[in-house]
């Protein structure tokens, strides 16, 4: 029995139960389609746990927002030197979470499942090739 790398299945968007399949159809940048499946393909677990499950993803997504704002900051802090016009940082903070919102949105439905749902648990039964 294999057992699939707890980090990697987050990485790739693994159902968190069999670690195998994938909890989003399409790439992580193709617009159109950033939808969760509402099944996973291989072990058949109900993503949505119940109605309204991934509103609690917002305030992991907001965490996320605002680490990478900072982050942002201080980035464009260190490249341009203490730059003072206000329109800089604006523009770069809000450019970069555009570019990033489709990688919260994401990563924190992963991280919801993962680490902050005490329903779901891992099954290493699950995590074979093909389930009897
Ligand atoms: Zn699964």
């Amino acid at each position: 029995m294999s057992k699939t790398a707890r980090s990697w299945a987050m990485r790739h968007a693994k159902c968190p139960r069999c670690r195998r399949g994938n909890m989003f159809e399409g790439g992580l940048y193709h617009l159109g389609s950033n939808g969760i499946n509402l099944n996973c393909p291989h072990c058949r677990m109900i993503f949505e746990i119940e109605p309204g499950y991934f509103y609690a993803a917002m305030y992991v997504s907001y965490a996320m927002n605002v680490a990478e704002g900072g982050l942002i900051w201080v980035s464009t802090y260190l490249i341009t030197g203490n730059n003072d016009s206000p329109w800089l940082y604006l523009a770069t903070i809000l450019g970069g979470l555009v570019l990033l919102s489709p990688l919260n949105f994401r990563y924190s439905r992963v991280a919801l499942l993962y680490w902050l749902s005490p329903k779901v648990h891992y099954h290493p039964e699950l995590d074979v090739a093909e389930i009897k």
